[in-house]
């Protein structure tokens, strides 16, 4: 049988590097056909040579030269810049598209892979946030499948083979609260760039560790759960659960809750979505329930978390509106990485922008590109503002 060939769009961020450890024990079944980044040449390089891929692409071209004197010596063809994703995800040589850049920059080449009808393993959750309609429309008109990659939606893909989607009462996203599971509105005024990464549970990239400080993060699942089980918001709980154990529940109508568990490494969804519908041997930790002894479960706490109410909302009123929310949060969240805002400017940027949008229900992929932009040059405005205040 031919091997599965695979794109990894991301290959140098969190999930691409545990994609490649896990595709590595998966054998010779599986085959790596192309390669992303953004800027980290040296590792996609190395990752290139290593997984002998016959294309790469650096999606920020400043870096396409360095890079090819890098590969200069492999049997590889090289593209630059940010429509080479494009490129990738819908080459004929390619059966799996793994998504794992971050942020709503990688919505052209998921629309372009579900055109080709693609396998789709999704852990890069902003363009479902954005255009989950649209997305979630071309992968059926084109005959595709999304597989999602984010530890809750797996969970629940796999809890949802117990029985069939009608059955369905409600599905329960798990989170682990983040680092300031306990804070109060009041405590999280002045916490730290440093605090806000050190995330309890999961190491991840940067974007989503603070994601997951604010809880955005849980309210981009919520509408990302929405699209991609074509769930009612109403039928959406969010639970807090510490120890990240359960990675999410559903509940079927006769009252039985179906979960998925496991050791919290994003080893076990990444191999699940690229041998589904198969089970095979991994490389994750096996879950030794006497070791870990209790499992606790408590309300979040929307006070602290305004983005999380924020979430459901959104996903309620749908249209335009989810591709502000996102888009306010990654440029806000840009800005609190590089020092320029606080962390609590994050939700009131985001909460700005929603109040100051005139939201559209019916939306073409122009007007969402467009709200998008909007709310980012907003964010970007709000953030030169805060500047010259605190100066
Ligand atoms: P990282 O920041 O670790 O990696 C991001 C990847 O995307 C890198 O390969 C990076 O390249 C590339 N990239 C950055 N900016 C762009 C851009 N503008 N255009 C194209 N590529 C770009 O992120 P994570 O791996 O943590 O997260 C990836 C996605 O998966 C996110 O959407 C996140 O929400 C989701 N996810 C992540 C989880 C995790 O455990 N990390 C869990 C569940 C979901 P370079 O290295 O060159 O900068
Ligand atoms: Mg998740």
């Amino acid at each position: 049988m031919r091997p599965k060939r695979i794109a990894i769009l991301g290959s140098t961020g969190s999930i691409g590097k545990n994609a490649l450890r896990v595709i590595d024990a998966l054998g010779p079944e599986y085959e790596i056909v192309a390669l992303t980044a953004h800027s980290n040449i040296e590792l996609l390089a190395e990752q290139a040579r290593r997984y002998k891929s016959r294309f790469v692409a650096i999606t920020n071209a400043d870096y396409a030269t360095r890079l090819s004197e890098l590969v200069g010596d492999l049997d590889v063809e090289l593209l630059a810049g940010p429509d080479s994703l494009v490129e990738i995800a819908q080459l004929e040589e390619v059966d799996i598209v793994l998504t794992a850049v971050v942020g709503a920059a990688g919505l052209p080449a998921v629309l372009a892979a579900a055109r080709k009808g693609k396998i789709l393993a999704i852990a890069n959750k902003e363009p479902l946030v954005v255009a989950g309609e649209l997305l979630t429309r071309t992968v059926k008109e084109n005959g595709g499948i999304i597989l999602p990659v984010d530890s809750e939606h797996s969970a629940i893909f796999q809890a949802m083979q117990a029985g069939s989607r009608e059955e369905v009462s409600k599905i329960i996203l798990t989170t682990s609260g983040g680092p300031f599971r306990k804070a109060t509105a009041a405590d999280i005024q002045n916490v730290t760039l440093e605090e806000a990464l050190a995330h309890p549970v999961w190491d991840m990239g940067p974007k989503i560790t603070i994601d997951s400080a604010t809880m955005t993060n849980k309210a981009l699942e919520v509408i990302e759960a929405h699209w991609l089980f074509d769930m009612p918001v109403e039928k959406i709980e969010v639970l807090v659960h510490p120890e990240s154990i359960v990675h999410s529940l559903v509940e079927f109508v006769d009252g039985s809750v179906i979960a998925q568990l496991g050791t919290p490494d994003m080893c076990f969804p990444i191999q699940y979505a690229l041998t589904y519908p198969r089970r095979v041997t991994g490389i994750g930790k096996r879950l030794r329930l006497e070791e870990i002894g209790k499992l606790t479960f408590e309300k979040p706490n929307l006070e602290t978390f305004r983005a999380l109410s924020l979430g459901f909302e959104v996903a309620r009123m749908g249209g335009t509106t989810a591709a502000v929310f996102n888009a306010a949060n990654e440029a806000a969240v840009q800005e609190f990485l590089a020092g320029r805002i606080k962390f609590v400017n994050i939700i009131e940027s985001i909460e700005h922008c929603l109040n100051k949008h005139s939201a559209k229900t019916s939306v073409s992929l122009e007007e969402l590109l467009e709200a998008d932009a909007w709310a980012r040059k907003e964010v970007e405005k709000r953030a030169k503002e805060h500047k010259s205040i605190r100066a």
